[in-house]
């Protein structure tokens, strides 16, 4: 069994030193880096060979990579390496890891050619001036196999040991059983489409209820698929912490019920949550946990890993047992753990960390997204980017004196496209030339400034950077799948000066193009939740691959146990609110006094529910009620959750959508009704007419895609609160005439059975 390994990944193992130090020499774009590499290799003469493949073997070790280029009439080899500031400023560390990689491929072309000896050259190309500087040296074939095999030889122990846990690991996983002494309904159907879908190489979007355990039953299949399909890590991705907590849970069942089973399962969390010294910069002259960083990184690898579980506790304990920063220590630790639990974003993001150690690599990856109704919400954000002028306002007066000159000119071009725009809300086909030049120009000044100002750290700046750093980024790959806006909030023109402030907001609407790659880059992706109808909504919107397969789980819930009733005599449309508030009191209170005991009740909005919540309570005087608030912390939402006790009595009021609309669990009496006083259709204003005509372009479904799938998930998610056992009962009370529609009711789940006569009407 031989083990793979990348040069990279290799010379990073073996040949990172010293301190962590993530400031920015070299700075460019990801863009700018291709631009420089092309740029680069277009100087050369005819016959130069570019993106070279070599491989090479050492013992039970396959190093393989691709070099930059070679030019066969010198006899020279290179490796690029593009850069933005001052080179002398480059810590000694980054000079010494390129190097080693460019000897590592050095070995690899002699070995390959026969070429007794070569000329070595890293090429270090300026973005900002375009000029090279090319450090080069001779190199014969023995002094470089020497070099190679030296390398090889400090990671060999390492390999060993990983090719050792990877055989016991599968061994253990082809013998697994399921964790219980049987499948619940419905989950045994889920796991066969998971293990299926790896099996045929492709994505799956699967439709599951809750309740029967989607995350061990995704998980379960996916580690049996990893033995049988030799998938090397399985990513369990979610959007919410309770659903990480739940894989973490159901990882330790498993490996509960199979104490040989050497899994390693490591939860990420966000930097936010695990830097440890949250007022310095990650380079080793501001943080103490980056200095020596990759010197100490070793003992904290191998304590990490004797570790039965890696979550977010243990890892910050090893890494401060050994100094090191626990956030890059996590990153480091993705390299050998055989599941990561973490956010979407980690592989659906421009620069998802995932994703890119996926491709650096070559990893065959098994990626499930939990509560996958959320993705299309989730992946927009993660391709859209805002800037508000008030900030760089700000930014122009407190940044450092040599950085105000390029903020001004940035200030400048924003101001004069406020000044054009008519009225307050305006969509452009193409992004203004002159603004992105200004806002590139002021990235580019910002990256030297920070290169030659090593110990400079301003959060405000950095922010306003990061920033305009993805904006530019967006801005490269601009296209029909994004809007280019303009919000301008005193209603543009005439405004008094100063005054007039604006958002200036590339906002993607159709993720699709984006996400296509992040699926083919894994061997299989299954995206699965209670809600993902109808599939080709899902499927368009985030660019499934021809041949995704898709499977509705069938419900475990009996139609018997749950009520549906639509009050078809009333309607919550805008025009009609205040004539509804009456009928839906009245509605509600029959339905309580009738069967008494814990209810929600869901409106469009909290000045729609606060107008029901007063009525019902002026006539209504003994039934308890409490309301949902705006900006509700924690311990605020833990309160009005626990008022659904057991035996209890009383209606919760709430917003669809907001934190009571999924994602909470009150089975048996704990909640035993629902009132849905809306479609939950978004808001029809500027921006979603745009998402309208767009997706009427793309798929021909203007209306459904923006408003009515979206609006009816959440009616279905919120709907979906009242019965979460086998054993539940229920009542739903969708209100709205539009419920009625055929239309409609085909987009409710299909075990639910509409009452045939209407109640109170
Ligand atoms: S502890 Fe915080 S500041 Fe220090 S290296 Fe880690 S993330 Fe950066």
């Amino acid at each position: 069994m031989s083990y793979t390994i990348a040069v990279r990944a290799l010379c990073e193992f073996t040949a990172k030193q010293g301190d962590l130090d993530l400031r920015f020499t070299p700075t460019p774009t990801a863009q700018e880096g291709i631009e420089g590499h092309a740029i680069v290799t277009s100087r050369r003469d005819d016959g130069y060979e570019r993106e070279v493949s070599l491989a090479g073997d050492f013992g039970p070790l396959h190093v393989r990579g691709r070099a930059d280029g070679y030019d066969p009439r010198q006899n020279q080899l290179e490796e690029i390496k593009t850069y933005r500031g001052d080179l002398a400023r480059q810590p000694a560390n980054h000079r010494i890891l390129h190097w080693a990689q460019l000897k590592v491929y050095g070995h690899l072309l002699c070995a390959a050619r026969g070429l007794p000896a070569l000329r070595l050259a890293l090429v270090y190309f300026d973005i900002g001036t375009q000029k090279e500087t090319v450090l080069a040296e001779d190199a014969d074939a023995a002094t470089l196999r020497a070099f190679f095999e030296e390398h090889c030889g400090r990671f060999i122990a390492w390999a060993e040991q990983e090719l050792a846990h990877r055989t016991a690991r599968d061994e253990q996983l082809r013998a697994l059983r399921f964790p219980h002494d049987d499948f619940r309904p419905g989950q045994r159907q889920l796991a066969e489409a998971m293990f299926k879908a790896s099996a045929r190489g492709c994505s799956l979007l699967a439709q599951a209820p809750t309740g029967i355990g989607k995350s061990i039953g995704s998980i379960f299949p996916m580690l049996k698929a990893s033995a049988e399909h030799c998938l090397d890590k399985v990513f369990f991705l979610a959007a919410k912490t309770s659903g990480r907590s739940m894989a973490l849970g159901a990882v330790e069942t498993i490996k509960r019920s199979a104490p040989l089973l050497p899994l390693r399962a490591l939860e990420l969390a966000a930097k936010t949550t695990a830097c440890e010294n949250p007022d310095k910069a990650c380079h080793g002259e501001s943080c103490p946990l980056a200095q020596g960083f990759y010197d100490r990184l070793a003992g904290a690898r191998a304590a990490a890993l004797q570790l039965p579980m890696l979550d977010r506790a243990a890892v910050r304990e090893v890494a401060l047992a050994h100094q090191v920063c626990p956030y890059y220590l996590q990153s480091e630790l993705v390299r050998w753990a055989d599941v990561v639990v973490g956010d979407y974003n980690y592989y659906f993001d421009i620069s998802a960390m995932l994703y890119s150690l996926t491709q650096m690599n070559g990893w065959k990856v098994g990626v499930l997204a939990d509560e996958a109704h959320n993705m299309v919400s989730r992946a927009r954000k993660m391709y859209s980017a805002e800037m508000d002028h008030v900030r760089l306002r700000v930014l122009r007066k407190t940044a450092p004196e040599a950085l105000r000159k390029p903020l001004d000119r940035v200030h400048r071009q924003w101001s004069a496209l406020e000044k054009e725009q008519e009225g307050a809300y305006a969509c452009h086909a193409a992004l203004p030339e002159k603004f992105m030049a200004a806002l590139q120009n002021a990235c580019s000044e910002i990256g030297d400034y920070m290169a030659e100002h090593p110990a400079w750290f301003d959060a405000d700046v950095l922010d306003f950077y990061f920033n305009a750093l993805l904006f530019g980024r967006l801005g490269e790959s601009f296209g029909e799948h994004s809007l280019f806006d303009i919000e301008i909030s005193d209603g543009g023109r005439g405004a008094a000066a100063g005054r007039v402030n604006s958002v200036l907001c590339i906002r993607n609407i159709l993720p699709a193009p984006f996400l296509k790659q992040r699926f083919e880059a894994a061997h299989t992706v299954a995206l699965f939740s209670a809600t993902l109808s109808p599939w080709n909504y899902y499927a368009d919107t985030l660019g499934m691959p021809e041949g995704s397969a898709w499977v509705d789980v069938a419900s475990p819930f009996e139609a018997q146990q749950l009520q549906v009733h639509i009050a078809s005599h009333i309607s919550t449309r805008y025009q009609h609110r205040e004539r509804s508030l009456a009928p839906i009191a009245a509605l509600m209170g029959e339905q309580y006094q009738r069967q008494p005991g814990n209810y929600l009740a869901f409106f469009s909005s909290f000045d729609y529910m606060e107008k029901v919540a007063e009525l019902f309570a002026a006539r209504h005087p003994d039934v308890p009620l409490w309301r949902q608030e705006r900006r509700m912390d924690e311990s605020a939402r833990d309160a009005f959750l626990a008022r659904f006790r057991t035996g209890g009595e009383g209606i919760g009021f709430a917003v669809l959508g907001g934190s009571f609309g999924e994602g909470i669990d009150l089975p048996g009496d704990r909640l035993i009704g629902a009132f849905i006083a809306t479609l939950g259709l978004p808001q029809i204003n500027p921006v979603n007419e745009q998402i309208k005509a767009r997706m009427e372009s793309a798929f021909g479904a203007g209306y459904d895609y923006t408003y009515l799938y979206p609006g009816l998930q959440k009616v279905v998610q919120a709907a979906g609160r009242v019965i979460r056992t086998t054993s539940d009962q229920g009542t739903i009370h969708l209100i709205d005439d539009r419920f009625a529609r055929p239309e409609i009711q085909a987009l409710l789940p299909a075990w639910w059975q509409v009452a045939a006569r209407n109640f109170s009407a």
